[in-house]
């Protein structure tokens, strides 16, 4: 595996694999591996002749007052981890080697940026779109690889690639799970072990909201309610948001049915996670 640090450089490489007639699978990541991260670059890897995995923990994505100073990190496992994933370039960039001084264009995707998520975390998503479009001009890849877990941001990230015709295939993978349940995320190292364990409850109303439609309720009202008591049952959790929205545009919908699904956000102490279920 080769690590890069330059743009020149993973652009000299990408250029030889594509005169070969080799094609490219990229997985973005911040870095602090799980088997969700692990879980993209095996989708790469069966697609692609050439898997690239970017490690770049992004402060545009961050908020002043947020986690990026003691977001976690650990290259030398990561390295490892990536080797025995059989990715071929990991990018490692420095920050001034992606947002030099000076530094002045953010790329916004309108109306799916500011809703869920967006309404809570203003800024999140330009700073996502603009790392991915960069990423996305950098390495010029043939497909790349996002985690369900992260719906609407998977979302976001499909419709600039169509409103900015880059000219990738973006594909989705499921969303992977410790056994209790619990979404995996580097963020899940935050929690302390009573809010770990009653974390769990999460995924357990979420699973019992698709029950409830599998059973035959469809009012989104009365599902979300649903899950929003079965969260409440643990006493240490924080609810930001519970909706259930079509997996197209984001749309808040009536009616559940197939096609939509039902998004949370849940603080436990400073640690926010969120999870999702499709219907
Ligand atoms: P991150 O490093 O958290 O920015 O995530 C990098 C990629 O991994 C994103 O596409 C995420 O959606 C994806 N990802 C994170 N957690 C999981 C998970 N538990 N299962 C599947 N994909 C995930």
């Amino acid at each position: 595996m080769n690590i890069v640090k330059t743009i020149s450089e993973i652009q000299k490489k990408i250029k030889k694999y594509k005169s070969e007639g080799k094609t490219v699978g990229f997985v973005p990541t911040m870095g602090f591996f799980h088997e969700g991260h692990l879980s993209l670059m095996d989708i790469a890897k069966e697609k692609c002749d050439i898997v690239v995995v970017s490690l770049f923990v992004n402060p545009t994505q961050f908020a002043p007052g947020e986690d990026l100073d003691i977001y976690p990190r650990n290259f030398e496992r990561d390295e490892k981890l990536a080797i025995s994933a059989g990715v071929d370039i990991l990018f490692y960039p420095d920050l001034d080697e992606i947002y030099p001084k000076g530094y002045l264009t953010y790329i916004y995707t309108e109306q799916l940026s500011s809703i869920l998520c967006g309404k809570f975390r203003k800024e999140h998503f330009q700073g996502v779109t603009t790392i991915v479009a960069k990423l996305f001009n950098i390495v010029q890849p043939n497909i790349a690889v996002f985690g369900q877990k992260d719906y609407q941001q998977a979302i976001i990230i499909k419709r600039m690639v169509r409103d900015l015709n880059f000219p990738i295939k973006i594909i989705l993978g499921p969303i992977i799970r410790e056994r209790d349940g619990i979404a995996m995320s580097s963020r899940n190292k935050y929690l302390s072990k009573e809010e770990r364990d009653q974390a769990k409850i999460i995924n357990i109303a979420l699973k019992k909201a698709k029950e409830e439609f599998d059973s035959g309720i469809i009012e989104a009202n009365i599902i979300k309610e649903n899950i929003r008591k079965k969260i409440q049952t643990s006493d240490l959790a924080r609810i930001e948001y519970i909706e259930i929205v079509n997996s197209v545009n984001l749309d808040s919908i009536k009616s559940v049915k197939s096609g939509t699904f039902a998004a949370v956000a849940v603080y436990y102490g400073k640690t926010r996670l969120i999870d999702n279920i499709d219907f």
